[in-house]
């Protein structure tokens, strides 16, 4: 195979973190039981700046996160609790420096509350199960939807697809 000019060196996950590993399954949901765990549980069980933005609400510096300009195909998973919420179909490119998607991959993997720190009103987005804080969703994204997810790296796990 020596004339493959293809780079097989692992390109697809150049630039992404080591995924921690989640049980088979923990990508769906039924809707049912929520993954809850105490502050020092998730302390453990998330590197620093993981849990700075999952757990605290934090927001990483745009350009800054490992995410925003991967481009393969694949799947964005929570990084607390390993379901699936967006699909690479739906992500377009923002210019903000964080990851932005038009669609959760299903509706009720993504929860929305209103946020209104820093005398802004916006609309905060968190995984479903774990109440993992994502980002946020503006109402100024293209269509179909008109939305724009603006998510942080350090939340997200990209799984990328098989060819
Ligand atoms: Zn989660």
């Amino acid at each position: 195979m020596g004339g493959c000019s293809r780079s097989d060196s692992g390109t697809a996950t150049v630039g992404v973190p080591a995924a921690p590993a989640f049980p088979a399954g923990t990508n769906t949901w039924n809707g049912n039981e929520k993954l809850l765990r105490s502050e020092e549980e998730w302390k453990a069980a998330l590197s620093p700046e993981r849990f700075r933005v999952l757990r605290k609400h934090g927001t990483e510096a745009a350009f800054s996160g490992d995410l925003w300009n991967q481009h393969a195909t694949g799947t964005y998973r929570c990084a607390g609790c390993g379901l699936d919420l967006f699909h690479s179909d739906t992500k377009f490119e923002s210019g903000t420096g964080w990851p932005s998607f038009w669609k959760p991959i299903e509706a009720g993997h993504v929860g929305t509350t209103s946020d209104r720190s820093f005398f802004m009103n916006r609309t905060e987005v968190h995984c479903a199960r774990c109440e993992g804080h994502l980002g946020h969703v503006f109402d100024d994204g293209p269509p179909p939807t008109g939305l724009r997810y603006c998510l942080n790296s350090a939340a997200l796990l990209f799984e990328a697809k098989g060819r």
